[in-house]
């Protein structure tokens, strides 16, 4: 037996779902790979270097043949409508954000694996995508504030003069928070960090970073390591403490999210006046909502000489590591689920169980 795994075009990211690199590494048996055309271009794999590892071919063979088929975005209804009946569609369907996608699935006869719901257990870290895209985020983060920046980020001692390293303020201490502040240290600032889990606070300090806290927190460990809702009262001595040190901060980096809900709120438009004139700030979780008030979703904008970035997909800014790291994700999971050149989706496997939104 085989499998055939159709890569696809995605629409509206420059990533591609599987690398050149990720097949020639593969593990994965009796596998036949077909990409679409110009799949990798945009994340700089043109289709020659897919030559001898995948047969390129037209997106309507892939949606009415491919057994699996892979996708960083769910494809649009056209194409659902014409995936056939037997096939595996793995891609990020946010069900915890996107409330139309389950009824959306149902009408389909094929089955449907988000990525984005695989648990964040110890045994699934190899395939968890949202480790791995938001760690570029928290890292490029860093990089467009420090472009943006009017100042340096390092202390300085030059013969023109000395100059104070920058100050940078990490706000949600996850995955890309962490690898906001080693990216923020590396270039020499100093740096500080809320969460409201108190496990983050270790990981704070072992970075070299100054763990801000705040009494009071909820932190419940039932959540899968996620945040759980805070009390507005908790809220509001956050953003207190939040505008106290902001005021001296050159850079705040913003990644505090609770999953399937809207982002605290913990930068009030108030606190944009007490900040220096230069800082930057940038949300990363813009597209929930923002944790400063003023964040505007995919857009620059600039409030008495801060300069707020909205951006919640960074990651598609670096697509080439970006597509490399997605892929061996997908790898790692197809590995799992598959045995002897045939899919093998077992409901009482917890991985499955947590990631197939449509059996
Ligand atoms: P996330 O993107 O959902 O949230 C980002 C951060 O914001 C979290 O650390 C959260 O605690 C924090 N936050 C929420 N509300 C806040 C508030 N009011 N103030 C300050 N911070 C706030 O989280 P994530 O980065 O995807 O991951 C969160 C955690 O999940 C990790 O730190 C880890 O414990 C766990 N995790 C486990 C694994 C694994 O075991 N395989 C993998 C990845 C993540």
């Amino acid at each position: 037996m085989s499998l055939t795994i159709g890569i696809l075009k995605e629409s509206k990211d420059n990533r591609v779902a599987i690398t050149p690199d990720n097949i020639k590494r593969s593990k994965l048996k009796d596998v036949i790979w077909w990409i679409e055309t110009g799949a990798g271009e945009s994340a700089g794999f043109s289709d020659s270097l897919y030559e001898g590892l995948a047969q390129t071919k037209d997106r309507n063979t892939i949606l009415k043949e491919a057994t699996v088929i892979l996708t960083i975005f769910p494809p649009g209804d056209n194409d659902m409508a014409a995936i056939q009946s037997e096939a595996l569609l793995i891609s990020q369907f946010r069900p915890y954000q996107d409330e139309t996608i389950n009824t959306r699935l149902a009408q389909y006869s094929f089955k449907a694996l988000s990525m984005d719901m695989i648990p964040r257990t110890t045994l699934a870290q190899a395939m968890d995508v949202l480790s791995s895209m938001a760690s570029i985020a928290g890292y490029k983060a860093v990089l467009l504030a420090a472009q943006n920046l009017p100042r340096y980020f390092p202390m300085m001692i030059t013969s023109a003069g000395s100059i104070k390293p920058s100050k940078v303020l990490v706000i949600g201490a996850g995955v890309a928070g962490l690898q906001a502040i080693a990216t923020s240290r590396k270039l020499g600032a100093i740096v500080e960090a809320f969460d409201v889990r108190s496990a983050a606070k270790e990981e704070v300090q072992s970075l070299g970073a100054k763990f801000v806290e705040v009494a009071g927190a909820q932190d419940d460990k039932g959540a899968g390591g996620y945040a759980v809702q805070q009390s507005e009262e908790f809220l509001a001595r956050q953003r207190a403490e939040v505008q106290a040190r902001a005021s001296k901060a050159d850079v705040i980096i913003c990644t505090a999210q609770i999953r399937g809900r809207k982002a605290p709120v913990l930068i009030e438009a108030e606190t944009i006046n007490h900040m220096r004139y230069g800082s930057v700030i940038v949300d990363l979780a813009a597209a929930t909502g923002g944790n400063c008030a003023l964040t505007e979703n995919d857009k620059t904008i600039k409030v008495n000489g801060v300069t707020i970035i909205g951006n919640s997909s960074l990651e598609c800014d670096m697509p080439e590591d970006a597509s490399q790291m997605y892929g061996n994700n997908i790898l790692n999971l197809l590995v799992h689920i598959t045995k002897d050149g045939a899919l093998n989706l077992r409901m009482e496997d917890e991985i499955v169980k947590g990631s197939l939104i449509k059996p």
